[in-house]
């Protein structure tokens, strides 16, 4: 039985971490999940959300992840996602300007598809907020 497995953290645009951890913390379309090592081989729909893990030197780490997808097996995780940021990258006026557009878009009468990109933007935004509090 191993005590650690191996974590990648993409985006189209960077690596964001890879290495060795203990645990991980995420979450997806039906909610929050963590995982250990020798976790059962798992696929999730990732939302944005506060991501945290922690290495095999017990660092403690904590960034922002949008939406994407998860996958575990064998000891290897991969989170894929659209965007990632650690918290001293994030721009609180910029999340803050999305988290108001967003809340506005959504107080209008707009069509279904453009609610749900609304409601996506505004979890986008309160989660880069989150990650920085
Ligand atoms: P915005 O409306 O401000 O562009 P968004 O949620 O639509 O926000 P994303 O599509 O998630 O933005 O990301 C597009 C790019 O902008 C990515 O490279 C992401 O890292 C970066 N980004 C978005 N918001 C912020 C922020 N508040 N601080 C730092 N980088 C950000």
């Amino acid at each position: 039985m191993e005590n650690k497995f191996h974590l990648t953290i993409i985006t189209p645009d960077r690596e964001l971490f890879i290495g060795e951890v203990v645990s991980l913390n995420c979450e997806g379309n039906e909610g929050h999940f963590g995982i250990l090592p020798n976790h059962a081989p798992m696929i999730a729909t990732l939302v944005p959300t506060v991501t945290t893990f922690q290495d095999v030197n017990g660092k403690q780490y904590t960034a922002f992840t949008s939406d994407g997808v998860f996958k575990v097996n064998n000891n290897k995780a991969i989170l894929l996602c659209n965007s990632a940021e650690w918290p001293e990258e994030i721009d609180k006026e910029r999340a803050e300007s999305a988290k108001q557009r967003a809340e506005e878009r959504l107080s209008e009468k707009t069509k279904d598809l453009d609610a749900l990109r609304a409601k996506l933007s505004l979890l986008r935004a309160l989660s880069r907020l989150k990650t920085i509090k």
